[in-house]
């Protein structure tokens, strides 16, 4: 079975932070799907400080209040926050999802980061992506 996502590219724009975009392919199956009670369990035992995460998508509010409705970009941006945060010393690292074209699993994520964590960016990006598509290898919901 192929991956349920996908990282097309990566680009990096650094002033004095730096801001990351991914663009983001998920299969067209993935698109409109979300985790299942069974998979979210599973996701917030391995990472429990996900649920923790503030989070701006529909209203200011905890990640751990939206992660049943959280599109798999969505997800991923937060897994790779969740990485990151552990290696930042306190120091906020932010993001944004928004769908390019939702029907075909185009979406785009931008974190904006600091600098000191340029080098990490990569490896947490990649991992992400793994734990959620092996996350999702079972099944969707
Ligand atoms: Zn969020």
């Amino acid at each position: 079975m192929s991956a349920e996502l996908e990282i097309l590219s990566m680009e990096y724009q650094t002033v004095d932070q730096t801001v990351c975009s991914l663009l983001l392919q998920t299969s067209q199956a993935a698109a409109d799907r979300h985790l299942s009670p069974a998979q979210i369990h599973q996701l917030l035992q391995a990472r429990p400080t996900l649920a923790a995460h503030s989070c701006r998508q529909q209203g200011l509010g905890q990640f751990g209040e939206k992660i049943a409705q959280a599109s798999l970009p969505h997800l991923l941006e937060h897994l790779i926050i969740d990485r990151l945060v552990t290696k930042s010393n306190g120091t906020l690292v932010a993001g944004v999802t928004r769908w390019q074209n939702q029907p075909q699993g185009r979406a785009q994520v931008r974190l904006r980061l600091p600098v000191s964590l340029l080098p990490a960016v990569e490896n947490a990006v990649r991992q992400a992506a793994q734990e959620l598509n092996d996350l999702l290898a079972d099944r969707l919901c």
